[in-house]
C-alpha cells in the first residue's frame, strides 16, 4: 500500500500534526516534537524513522504477546477476509469464526465461564461487564443493586464508565460519571502499608472493603472489579492471599466480582488467565482484550459465568448491548490463530521460565540508589525512581524522572514506558534470554547514566 506522505521522519511528523496523540501532553509535543515514528516490526523488535532497531519492551502496548510478524496470525486474517471479510453477531447472525472462539474462550476461562460477548477494546468489555450486570439485577428484581467498586490505582479504560471506575488521578482536569463507582484502599504494601507486615496490611485492606461494603449497604453494589495485579495504576502487585480473600468477602456479601485480565491474561502471566490459576479466585466476569488477539485486531471479550448468563437469557429477557464490530471476523481469525500459536509454542508455559529470568533480573536493579522498589511478576514489571531511598521520597513530576530514563533507555535500542516515577516493561513472551539479559543491562546503564547527570 502506498501512502500519501513521505515516509521519513519529517514527512511523517509533519502529517502526524493532525494526529491528536492518546495520554500525551499535546503542547509538549507541539513544542519540542519529541515524537518517535514506528515504521516495522518483526519479533521481539520494531524500527523507527531512523532506522534504528529497538526492543519493544512494552509489547506494543502490554498487547503484542506473541511478538511482531507472526505468519499464521497475518495468514488467518487475510483468509479470514478473503472468505467473509463483515458480518455482524446482531440479532440472528452469527457466523463461524465469531462462534469457534467464543467455544475456545469458554474452554480456556476457568469455572463455569462459558458465555462470551465481544467488544473492541478493554474499556468496552468493562463498559460491557457493567451494563449487563445492571441488567440482571433489574431481571432478578433488584435495581437498586448498582453500585461498583473499584481501587485506587486502578485503570479500566478510557470511556466514561469506565473510566470513573480508574483511580481519580487519570481524570485530572477531565468529568467522569458521577456517583456510580466507589474507589477501595490501594493494595500496594510498600507506599501504603508503612510499618506493618504483609499480613497485616492484608487485614487493612479487608476492612476498609468490608466498612465501605457495610456503609454503602451490600443491596446496593453490583459488584468489585479488580486487575489482578494493576497495570497502568503503577504496577502494584497485591499482597498474597489478597484476590482469594476479597473473593470470599464479595461472596459472602453477593457481590459479583469481575476480574479485567485485560493485561495479565493471554500468557502475559504464564498462563491463559491469571486470576484462578496465578491468584485464586474464582471471578463471575472476566474482562480481556490486548493479547487476545496480540494486538493485531481490535477484540475484546467479556467473559460471563452460567449463571448471570442464564438471568439474560431467560423468558422476555432482550438483550439491549453490542457494538457493530462485536466478534469481527478478522478479529476473530486473529484471536483463533494467536492462541493457537501459544499452544503450540507453549508460550505461557514459556514465561513460567522466561518470564522469572526476566523478573529476576529486574529485582537486580534494586541495589541502584534511584531505584526505590522493583515490582511485578513475570512479564509484568514496574521499577519505582525515588528521591531518597530511605524515606521513599518521590521525585516531583517536573523532574521527569520515568522519561528522562525512558529517553536514555531508547537512545541505547530499548523502549520503555514512563508512568512519571515509574518506568513500565512488558515485552513481546518470545523474548530470548539472551534479549532479556540484553534488556536488562540496557536498563542498568540508564537509570546509572541519568543518576550520575541530577
Ligand atoms: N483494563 C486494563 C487493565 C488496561 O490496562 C487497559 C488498557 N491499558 C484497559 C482496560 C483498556 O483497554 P483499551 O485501551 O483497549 O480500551
Amino acid at each position: 500500500m502506498s501512502l500519501d506522505i513521505d515516509i521519513s521522519t519529517d514527512g511523517v511528523l509533519t502529517a502526524d500534526t493532525h494526529l491528536v496523540q492518546s495520554f500525551a501532553d499535546l503542547n509538549a509535543l507541539k513544542q519540542d516534537g519529541n515524537r518517535t515514528a514506528i515504521v516495522g516490526a518483526e519479533g521481539a523488535f520494531v524500527t523507527d524513522s531512523e532506522g534504528q532497531q529497538l526492543i519493544d519492551g512494552i509489547g506494543g502496548l502490554w498487547c503484542v504477546n506473541a511478538g511482531h510478524k507472526r505468519k499464521e496470525i497475518i495468514d488467518a486474517i487475510t483468509d479470514q477476509l478473503n472468505t467473509l471479510d463483515y458480518y455482524s453477531t446482531f440479532y440472528n447472525f452469527t457466523h463461524p469464526t465469531a462462534a469457534a472462539l467464543s467455544a475456545k474462550l469458554a474452554e480456556l476461562a476457568p469455572g463455569h465461564l462459558n458465555a462470551v460477548h465481544f467488544g473492541n477494546s478493554g474499556s468496552v468489555a468493562n463498559d460491557s461487564a457493567i451494563r449487563i450486570l445492571h441488567h440482571y439485577y433489574n431481571r432478578l428484581g433488584k435495581p437498586n443493586k448498582k453500585l461498583v467498586l473499584s481501587r485506587q490505582g486502578a485503570y479500566h479504560g478510557s470511556t466514561y464508565l469506565a473510566m470513573a471506575m480508574t483511580q481519580p488521578a487519570y481524570s485530572t482536569g477531565w468529568d467522569t460519571a458521577q456517583g456510580l463507582v466507589h474507589h477501595l484502599r490501594c493494595p500496594h504494601h510498600w507506599r501504603e502499608g508503612e510499618g506493618m507486615t504483609e499480613t497485616e496490611f492484608l487485614d487493612v485492606l479487608l476492612d476498609d472493603a468490608k466498612s465501605r461494603i457495610e456503609a454503602l449497604g451490600a443491596e446496593n453494589i453490583a459488584c468489585f472489579i479488580a486487575e489482578p495485579i494493576q497495570g497502568a495504576g503503577g504496577l502494584i502487585v497485591p499482597p498474597e492471599g489478597y484476590h482469594a480473600k476479597m473473593g470470599a468477602l464479595m461472596r459472602d456479601y453477593d457481590i459479583k466480582y469481575i476480574t479485567d485480565e485485560v493485561v495479565t491474561s493471554f500468557g502475559r502471566l504464564g498462563h491463559f488467565f491469571a486470576s484462578k490459576d496465578v491468584f485464586g479466585v474464582q471471578p463471575d466476569i472476566i474482562t480481556t482484550a490486548k493479547g487476545l488477539t496480540s494486538g493485531y485486531q481490535p477484540l475484546s471479550a467479556t467473559i460471563l459465568s452460567d449463571e448471570i448468563h442464564e438471568v439474560i437469557s431467560g423468558e422476555g429477557a432482550m438483550f439491549l448491548h453490542g457494538m457493530t464490530y462485536s466478534g469481527h471476523p478478522a478479529a476473530s481469525a486473529a484471536a483463533l490463530a494467536n492462541i493457537a500459536l501459544m499452544e503450540r509454542d507453549q508460550i505461557p508455559e514459556r514465561v513460567r521460565t522466561t518470564g522469572k529470568r526476566f523478573e529476576s533480573n529486574l529485582r537486580e536493579l534494586a541495589d541502584l540508589d534511584l531505584v526505590g522498589e522493583v515490582r511485578g511478576s513475570h512479564f509484568m514489571m514496574g521499577i519505582e525512581f525515588v528521591k531518597d531511598k530511605e524515606k521513599k521520597t518521590p521525585f516531583e513530576p517536573e523532574d521527569q524522572i520515568g522519561l528522562k530514563i525512558a529517553r536514555a533507555a531508547q537512545n541505547r535500542g530499548l523502549i520503555a514506558r514512563p508512568l512519571g516515577n515509574i518506568l513500565i516493561l512488558s515485552p513481546t513472551l518470545i523474548m530470548t534470554e539472551e534479549l532479556i539479559d540484553q534488556t536488562s543491562g540496557i536498563l542498568r546503564d540508564s537509570i546509572t547514566e541519568v543518576q550520575s547527570a541530577l
